[in-house]
């Protein structure tokens, strides 16, 4: 009896942890977003962004479920074949699935996270993460810190934001945009640890160094949280 009580506990606690943060989780709805030229897509718990690039797209982030993401695509019109560049904030299973869906897109992301991706690292306990199987034409570019990448019409720039994974990182577009996947959480104005996070003092670190540099940004799009407008403490 004592056993069953002490295994009913810990499902409740494990259930607790990885359930609960979830539920104050609010991406932004799939559609154009106000003000921009930018669309969202929202997929389960968190949001994909398509940005515009002459004939091109590029998407920040790849969602956790492609068929449903192509299914929002299609409602939208956006065509996968021309999706020619994708920028990964990390390799958690709902920041990649919708790789497959670009065929012709180089896959960017921060030259600190190839570690988690290449069996050298574990996610959590034994688990590891990894990108779903790519196409011939997809190539991995792994980033430098600060690096830009010039489309012409559009420059994205990485900012290394360790903690969440060993490899996370947020992408400024145009100086204007920036996209921070989960280097953090944002609720009532204030900016904290995100959850699930690998390394909580780097990730605090992190939201140290970047807290006083948000508002230099016309909007700050968060992975799970939508558009954040009031910054930290
Ligand atoms: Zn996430």
């Amino acid at each position: 009896m004592v056993f069953v009580v002490i295994v009913g506990i810990a499902l409740l606690v494990i259930v607790a942890i990885n359930i609960l943060p979830m539920c104050s989780m609010h991406p932004l709805p799939s559609g154009k977003i106000e003000g921009t030229d930018m669309i969202a897509v929202k997929n389960r718990i968190n949001n994909l962004f398509f940005i515009p690039s002459g004939e091109d797209w590029i998407v920040i982030d790849a969602g956790s479920d492609a068929k449903a993401v192509k299914q929002e695509m299609e409602l939208m019109a956006i065509d996968g074949q021309r999706v020619k560049s994708v920028f990964l904030t990390h390799t958690d299973y709902d920041h990649v699935a919708s790789v497959v869906l670009f065929p012709n897109a180089a896959i960017y992301m921060s030259g600190q996270e190839k570690q988690m991706i290449d069996g050298s690292v574990c996610r959590q306990l034994l688990k590891k993460n990894s990108l779903p199987a790519l196409g011939d034409s997809n190539k991995i570019i792994y980033l430098q810190d600060n690096e830009v990448i010039d489309f012409g019409e559009h420059k994205v720039r990485i900012i290394w934001a360790a903690g969440h994974t060993k490899g996370s990182a947020m992408y400024a577009v145009d100086e204007k945009y920036l996209f921070t996947g989960d280097a953090f959480k944002a609720r009532d104005g204030h900016i904290a640890v995100h959850p699930y996070t690998m390394d909580r003092k780097q990730a605090q670190e992190t939201i140290y160094g970047i807290k006083g540099e948000l508002h230099k940004y016309e909007k700050v799009f968060t992975a799970h949280y939508g558009v954040i407008s009031v910054y930290g403490d």
